[in-house]
């Protein structure tokens, strides 16, 4: 089954709008992350030598939000290519229900929980 352009051109706004949400909280992850650096080396008196690589390696909620970003594009990318939908797993047509619910997945619940190895988990 082929996602009509009405669909699409909907997921798309879904997507846009994400990605929108997902940049504001980025910034925000940054800029705590960047105080509590601060903070930190204050407190240590330690000098800010390392500091880029701190910020890129060190936070696991800025590595996360960059990953739903990139995930966001790709999907985006998918939906301009016609093979949005499509798991890329096994090449099932994922239900529109779990596209709705989150527009930047790749995979179908089946595989997602397969790769998560929590096999027999689906419902
Ligand atoms: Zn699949």
């Amino acid at each position: 089954m082929e996602l009509d352009e009405e669909t699409k051109k909907r997921i798309k706004r879904m997507l846009m709008e994400k990605r929108k949400e997902f940049e504001e909280k980025l910034a925000k992850a940054r800029e705590t992350f960047n105080e509590e650096i601060r903070a930190r080396d204050k407190a240590t008196k330690k000098h800010l030598g390392d500091y880029n690589n701190r910020f890129y390696i060190g936070d696991d909620r800025l590595n996360t939000l960059i990953k739903c970003l990139r995930k966001i594009d790709e999907a985006m990318e998918r939906v301009d290519q016609g093979i949005y939908g499509i798991c890329q797993k096994c090449g099932q047509q994922i239900p529109l229900g779990r596209l709705m619910a989150v527009p930047w997945t790749e995979h179908c619940v089946p595989c997602k929980n397969l790769s998560n190895g929590r096999v027999g988990a689906v419902s």
